[in-house]
């Protein structure tokens, strides 16, 4: 357990003109447990402690006529200058950007230090892009404002941190090695007619290994064909099931015990791991 003064491994900070919604939905659940352990550090920024005059003034009036308000770059780049340290990783939070994975989760959460600039309004003036390391986008579509974007960001990264979850978890969940996920079941073994499929309870490891992978692809070529020409060669049925845990633990271990032994399987399952965590965790 990480003492309350220990450094954090990895440092957040974000730029918002609402910084009350930083942490918001992070406080629970992984992200949340990952922050009282101070696995990471989120620190959230007024941009108004950067604005001009003394109305702090942050927007203003488009060049050119149009609708709406744009960032001035003078208060944005002054957050960055004062944020940023020697190691920060600026991103701008824009629909332009590059779409967000889970590969740049992964390249983000090997980073010591990220700053995030969440903008409103019409965006930011221009003339910040070459200010910042990254523009990210969540997704093909508008949003109000970079904070739910950042949240996405954040989450995802953050739950990748060595100690966040269990390793296995994330080396075999969807995009890890560029499928979708298996489907999983749980119990009863029975549900509404339909039961889990013979091979899971049989407890024959290799064939699990052997089916889940099976229909990782089939699910895959159904619902996000593109992603199949993207997959990677190391997706054969032994390192789809067993391989690419994190820290090189034993292949098998990352195979789920069979259903037959509930109380084995139930310790897996990310909710109940939560539970049982926070109850041995001491609180801040
Ligand atoms: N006028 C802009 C949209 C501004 S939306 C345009 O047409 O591109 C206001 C802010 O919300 C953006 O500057 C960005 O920070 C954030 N935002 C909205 N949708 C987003 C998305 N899909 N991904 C990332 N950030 C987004």
């Amino acid at each position: 357990m990480r003492g309350a003064r220990h450094r954090a491994d990895v440092r957040i900070d974000v730029v918002s003109l609402f910084p009350a919604l930083f942490p918001g939905p992070l406080t629970e659940s992984i992200p949340g447990r990952a922050l009282r352990r101070g696995i990471v550090e989120l620190h959230s920024h007024d941009l108004r402690e950067w604005g001009l005059g003394r109305h702090r003034s942050v927007d203003d009036y488009t060049y050119g006529g149009g609708p709406g308000m744009v960032l001035r770059p003078e208060p944005v780049a002054a957050a960055l200058d004062a944020l940023r340290g020697p190691d920060g990783f600026a991103i701008l939070m824009d629909p332009g950007g590059e779409l967000f994975t889970q590969a740049r989760a992964r390249d983000l959460a090997a980073r010591p230090h990220l700053v995030i600039v969440c903008p409103r309004y019409e965006g930011v003036d221009d003339r910040i892009r070459r200010l910042v390391d990254l523009e990210l986008s969540i997704g093909d579509y508008v949003l109000s404002g970079g904070e739910l974007p950042a949240l996405v960001v954040i989450d995802a990264v953050v739950r990748l941190l060595p100690g966040a979850i269990d390793a296995a978890s994330t080396a075999e969940e969807s995009f890890a090695a560029g499928l979708l996920e298996y489907p999983q079941y749980t119990r009863p073994p029975e549900f509404r007619g339909e039961r889990v499929p013979e091979v899971l309870v049989g407890g024959d490891h290799a064939a699990v290994a052997r089916w889940r992978h099976e229909r990782a692809v089939e699910r895959t070529r159904r619902s996000r064909p593109e992603l199949l020409d993207r997959a990677h060669e190391a997706a054969s049925p032994a390192s789809e099931a067993g391989g690419g845990t994190r820290d090189g633990e034993p292949a098998d271990r990352a195979v789920p015990p069979p259903l037959s032994s509930p109380a084995r399987g139930r310790k897996r399952r990310s909710d109940d791991a939560d539970r049982w965590d926070e109850g041995g965790a001491t609180e801040p």
